[in-house]
């Protein structure tokens, strides 16, 4: 089986015979985010929680009075954060957390420490997010919405954060394929987005840029994200039919090779066949044979999503996962509302 960023593989540590029964423990192998460690599990109705800690800083700058950086002094929260990860086993996955913050010495100015893996004010990590904008490419806010089981609103939200976020690209990453494709935000308003992805390594899809609008301003937004250095070095990049990612591929892009998308070859034939077909069953007032009625979709190249072939029921020894004695406490799932933390 393949570990996915937040997939989890099961591993059979032991197997024995007690009271007559045989019994195995199944231990979890799971993908967390840097700087993160596991502490504890929990097996939910429909979902996994995970108890989560990560390394304090050791001095902080209080936002509300700015004096010099003081040493800091962690207190802990009473609510239970819970913020919405990638699925595990075909079903939600989440880190849970007391959160942490800091006592101004000199104003007493309340300061949330916030983890590594997510924004301010929202309630998903950042690869959740990234999942979001990948699900995005060839579907609507509201279909993604009801894949992942969040409301349209956090999709748009998502989208909204990333579009404003002037994320940096570590200008030492290697990155020889990438791969330009719009999304549509909102279908009646005609507004659209370019992604850039990171297609280098299959296993590991990320988006580097996100930009408004679909045209060749949007795309060599994008890929001026990449150094002169980095453009040079990518090989391929895969993109849809239209003119405007071809030119701005051409433009900044001096030894990649254009690919393009089979889905968006297959998704244009189909729609050249579909009108064809329409004309000739109005010329000839008869129905036309199947094999001009429909194009296969699936399996043409599409990005895999980060929850990978994992499926539902693939694993069901969820008792036996190990963690250490912390137990998560009971918590509720207000999937889509935020938490202002
Ligand atoms: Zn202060």
């Amino acid at each position: 089986m393949r570990l996915n960023p937040g997939g989890a593989r099961g591993i059979v540590r032991t197997t024995d015979s007690r009271e007559g029964v045989d019994m195995a423990v199944v231990e979890m192998e799971l993908d967390v985010p840097d700087g993160v460690r596991v502490c504890g599990y929990e097996r939910i109705d429909g979902g996994h929680a995970f108890e989560v800690e990560w390394t304090l800083p050791t001095e902080v700058t209080c936002d509300k009075c700015r004096r010099p950086p003081q040493r800091v002094h962690v207190e802990w929260g009473d609510r239970i954060q819970v913020v919405r990860d990638l699925e595990v086993w075909g079903q939600p996955g989440f880190f849970v957390y007391q959160p942490p913050f800091h006592r101004c010495g000199w104003c007493r100015h309340r300061q949330w420490l916030l983890p590594p893996f997510k924004r301010k004010h929202v309630t998903v990590t950042l690869r959740f997010e990234e999942l979001v904008l990948r699900m995005m490419i060839g579907s609507t806010e509201e279909e993604v919405a009801r894949k992942l089981g969040i409301s349209a609103e956090m999709v748009s939200l998502i989208i909204k954060h990333r579009l404003s976020d002037e994320q940096q690209i570590d200008p030492q990453r290697v990155i020889t394929d990438v791969g330009l494709d719009e999304i549509s935000l909102k279908k009646r308003h005609k507004l659209y987005a370019t992604i850039l992805t990171d297609l280098t390594d299959p296993n590991r899809l990320q988006i580097l840029a996100v930009a408004p609008g679909r045209d060749q301003a949007a795309a060599a937004s994008c890929l001026n994200r990449l150094s002169e250095q980095q453009r040079a070095q990518v090989l391929n990049h895969r993109t849809d039919m239209s003119p405007a990612y071809t030119a701005a591929g051409d433009a900044l892009l001096p030894n990649s090779q254009q690919v393009v998308d089979r889905f968006h070859v297959a998704q244009k034939l189909g729609k050249v066949v579909d009108r064809v077909r329409k004309k000739d069953t109005c010329l000839q007032k008869e129905p036309v044979g199947e094999a001009t009625q429909t194009i296969p979709f699936a399996n043409v190249g599409l990005p895999q999503t980060a929850a990978g072939p994992l499926r539902r029921g693939a694993c069901t020894a969820t008792n036996a996962v190990r963690a250490d004695s912390r137990v998560v406490p009971a918590v509720s799932f207000p999937l889509g509302r935020d938490r202002h933390l």
